[in-house]
């Protein structure tokens, strides 16, 4: 993986988002106060306008300079969350070149660590957590067993999506949901989609795209 990967990975999570702003709109708007796809999508104009300035970085480099972004871009919970979860990743890959996947996977385990600090929040809280801890700890595993990218790729989606749904069933503990008990059951939480629809950007880039 290379910086430029890191920069079309962005693009592609940016039309995803885009694509799926009427479903991400009314689950915030459901369960919490309806501003989690402008938030996500302001975050993702700002990593595609840094790209200039990117491409000349190695991707440690560039993804703490992301992670620095959107902490300053992105208003919520969600701002302060997914920015350190790119310095922590872009920590994590100091000194490397250009990461294999057992190294990606590491580092996206220790921004998904840095998410579970900095929110106080674990599996079964009803937020993005839901979504990014199991699918983060399922390609550790598979990058650790050497699994051929369709093989990964095909089964991070279904764990993701898996994870996304079963939030509907869950009662919130963290994040604005919480207020509402158990009236947030049988939604979808926000946070959990648009990682869904982030992994599924990825994946989709990496199996049917040109990258490295
Ligand atoms: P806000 O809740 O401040 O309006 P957003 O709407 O942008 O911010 O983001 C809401 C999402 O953030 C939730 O759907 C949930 O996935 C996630 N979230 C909220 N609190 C936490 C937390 N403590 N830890 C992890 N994720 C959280
Ligand atoms: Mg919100």
């Amino acid at each position: 993986m290379n910086t430029r990967d890191i920069v079309t990975a962005a693009e592609a999570v940016q039309s995803a988002i885009l694509a799926n702003e009427a479903h991400i709109e009314s689950l915030d708007r459901a369960i919490g106060d309806g501003d989690h796809f402008i938030n996500v999508r302001r975050g993702c104009e700002a990593i595609v306008a840094l790209k200039g300035d990117l491409l000349g970085l190695p991707p440690a480099q560039a993804f703490e300079r992301i992670g620095m972004k959107l902490l300053s871009t992105i208003g919520g919970a969600s701002g302060p969350l997914i920015g350190s979860f790119f310095i922590s990743m872009g920590r994590d890959l100091a000194g490397v070149e250009e990461p294999d996947a057992k190294q990606f996977a590491v580092a996206l385990a220790a921004g998904v660590e840095a998410i579970k600090q900095r929110g106080k929040a674990d599996v079964g809280e009803k937020t993005m957590l839901d979504v990014l801890i199991p699918t983060s700890r399922l390609l550790l595993r598979l990058a650790a067993e050497g699994s051929d990218r369709e093989t990964v790729c095909s089964k991070l989606k279904q764990e993701a999506e898996a994870n996304m749904l079963a939030t509907r069933d869950m009662i919130a503990t963290k994040g604005r949901a919480h207020f509402l008990g158990e009236r947030a059951l049988g939604h979808i939480d926000p946070g959990a989609k648009t990682s869904q629809v982030a992994v599924f950007a990825v994946c989709d880039m990496l199996t049917e795209g040109a990258a490295s």
